[in-house]
């Protein structure tokens, strides 16, 4: 591609945003506008203590936020015992691992995912080469696995004896009319775990103000295989918009994808709502609108969750769950901390 290809194509040359010197070649680099210092901010799921800690020590140093926060969740991804990431995630119902990420860069409004990935333990990695390094957004399944393996990455396989454990488990438990028998003496651990989400989400901001986010995940345990949930799709996974805020998403993805929660996170802050009131506000239209009798409870009310967590551009933050009480971590720059998350209806 010429030169000026490039910024026509990346929308440089006909926007407002300054024309900063090309630190390096990458898409980011070369177009991150430098807005001014403030305090950096992190936010993250209940299971990103180790990945906001990352994310903060990196921005510190001056990091853009979207590097920062992919070196975060990859501490995740690449830990065993979570369950829902990554190596280690729970697989799909053929006990085969598919992992779902997207990642958004706040300061060229640019995103990159990928759905239904095979084989790689950080799908967040990946994601951020197709922001950086193609035209397009999502690429899903062979397409993902193929793109991934032209930029080298080792393949792996991310099924651990404990999670495949598991899943057997789950598939000799479906029914008593099939040829699979469970074991009596199945460990509780291995016993209690019958259909799971979970996800790590997590956005910052950084030192020149800007903003990006990711989401990363195994998806719904024993999925049909091909499914993909929220956490690749732009919107409803995870939204940035550098001018206003971010936010980024856990649970029953297909509500997610039916409201495009996260996006409407980030418009009710545009429209003046601090971040946990948007995230609450988001709860509300999701329950709101689960309409189907299989996801209500008798009570009428949702029989899923689904979190938010968000920050703005002054680096206020919140998060909010349909059902509470849960946790979300915050870095604030000096404590990395667990807080609670607002909530609609106590468990
Ligand atoms: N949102 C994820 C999905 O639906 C799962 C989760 O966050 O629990 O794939």
């Amino acid at each position: 591609m010429k030169r000026r290809d490039f910024f026509i194509k990346t929308g440089v040359l006909l926007g407002s945003a300054p024309l900063l010197p090309v630190i390096n070649s990458s898409r980011i680099a070369a177009q991150t506008v430098i807005q001014k210092s403030g305090k950096p901010v992190v936010i993250s799921s209940a299971n990103g203590l180790r990945a906001a800690e990352k994310a903060m020590d990196l921005v510190k140093e001056g990091s853009d936020a979207l590097d920062a926060v992919i070196a975060g969740v990859n501490i995740i991804e690449d830990d065993p015992n979570d369950h829902s990431v990554g190596y280690g995630g729970l697989p799909n119902e053929d006990g085969v691992v598919e992992l779902d990420s997207c990642c958004m860069h706040g300061p060229t409004h640019n995103a990159g995912a990928v759905a239904a990935l095979r084989n790689i333990k950080n799908p967040s990695k990946v994601a951020r080469l197709v922001l950086e390094r193609t035209d397009h957004v999502l690429l899903v399944g062979e397409g993902a696995l193929r793109f991934a393996r032209a930029h080298g990455f080792k393949e792996d396989n991310l099924l651990t004896d404990k999670a495949r454990k598991i899943w057997l488990n789950w598939k000799e438990s479906l029914s008593k009319d099939d040829d699979w028998f469970s074991p009596e003496d199945a460990d509780k651990d291995i016993k209690n775990i019958i259909k799971t989400t979970g996800t790590i989400t997590c956005c910052a901001l950084d030192r020149n103000g800007n903003i990006s986010g990711v989401t990363t995940t195994s998806g719904l345990s024993f999925k049909i295989p091909g499914r993909v949930g929220d956490s690749p799709i732009i919107g409803a996974g995870l939204y940035v918009d550098n001018e206003y805020g971010a936010c980024g998403s856990t649970g029953r993805g297909e509500e997610n994808l039916k409201n495009l929660s996260c996006f409407l996170a980030v418009e009710f802050m545009r429209m003046g709502d601090l971040p946990e009131e948007a995230c609450l506000k988001v709860c509300r239209r999701i329950a709101d609108h689960a309409k189907l009798r299989s996801l209500l409870k008798e009570d009428g009310k949702p029989n899923f969750n689904v979190s938010f967590y968000a920050i703005n551009k002054k680096g206020q933050y919140g998060a909010a769950s349909i059902y509470g009480p849960r946790k979300f971590v915050v870095h604030d720059g000096s404590k990395n901390q667990l807080l609670q998350a607002a909530y609609l209806y106590k468990k």
